[in-house]
């Protein structure tokens, strides 16, 4: 793990698996999302040696959310989130159960899908004279999940999920996304801001013209998961559907991967469906079927 200064008080925070970043504030640091569990938690505490103040989150998800509870436990510091990623923090079994589209199977609550609970988190509502005192504007990203956020720090931006490396990509195939129609809105949000820098979680620190181009590597990905789910859906379910992908795309698949795969599959059909693409039915399974 290892601490980089970005400009005189913000710094990025490379965990390794993921970058996360932080302002200093002289005896104190906010945090831009935390990490994965205790373990990594405690490695970031030692190596920043300071107070945390607050913690601000990009999105509900474990890997982003999992450190939480130990900053809290120590510094009772502030956590706050979008208000409609608010109910994921103080209930995360909410999380694995989206991905299933009921109560979640155990295999899908281990750390990466389901955080330890922070009952006190508050929306961003809550710290807009906080935002305002940092000069940190709150961008819209949402898609990869309900409403993820981005924090623009002048000419450097921290996106959290709303933008995937092209090695992440080669190597999982499809991207997990909640809703991919609006993932696509905040890559063209990502092209058309202003900035300098971005920092995204898995995993890059690039300028505006490289971000350009993975923005680019992205947008390509989604567009042909959207052409190919559209081509197999006929007559099928989404499970059916992810079978057929996870074959074609030779994708190894374990029990947490399996149901971020169907559930992305769900968002593009539920894209399909509002381009009047497809449209479902029911027979011995809810269906999908070809209008044009
Ligand atoms: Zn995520």
């Amino acid at each position: 793990m290892k601490i980089t200064n970005l400009t005189d008080n913000l710094f990025l925070i490379d965990q390794k698996a993921t970058y996360t970043c932080g302002l200093d504030l002289d005896g104190e640091v906010v945090l831009f999302d935390s990490c994965l569990d205790l373990s990594i938690a405690k490695k970031i505490d030692k190596l920043l040696g300071k107070k945390i103040k607050a913690i601000f989150h990009t999105h509900s998800h474990a890997d982003h959310v999992g450190g939480d509870f130990f900053f809290y436990n120590k510094y009772r510091c502030d956590v706050y989130i979008h208000k409609n990623e608010l109910s994921f923090l103080s209930y995360p079994y909410l999380e694995p159960s989206l991905l299933y589209g009921g109560a979640a199977y155990t295999a899908i609550t281990g750390k990466f899908l389901k955080a330890e609970k922070i009952e006190t988190a508050l929306p961003f509502d809550s710290a807009l004279d906080l935002l305002k005192e940092l000069n940190i504007e709150l961008i819209d990203l949402s898609g990869h999940s309900p409403a993820q956020t981005g924090f623009k720090f002048k000419d450097v931006i921290f996106v959290g999920d709303a933008l995937f490396s092209e090695d992440l990509i080669d190597k999982y195939k499809i991207l997990y996304l909640f809703y991919p129609k609006s993932y696509l809105k905040s890559l063209e949000t990502l092209e058309s801001l202003e900035y300098k820098k971005i920092i995204f979680c898995h995993k890059g620190y690039l300028s505006k013209d490289e971000a350009l181009e993975i923005i680019k590597s992205n947008k390509s990905h989604l567009f042909e998961v959207y052409k190919t789910i559209y081509k197999i859906a006929d007559g099928k379910t989404a499970e059916e559907i992810t079978d057929i992908l996870i074959d074609r795309l030779e994708i190894h698949i374990n029990m947490d991967l399996i149901s971020l795969v169907n559930s992305t599959v769900k968002g593009y059909l539920s894209w399909l469906e509002l381009d009047n693409k497809l449209r479902v039915y029911y027979d011995k399974g809810v269906r999908w079927k070809q209008i044009q």
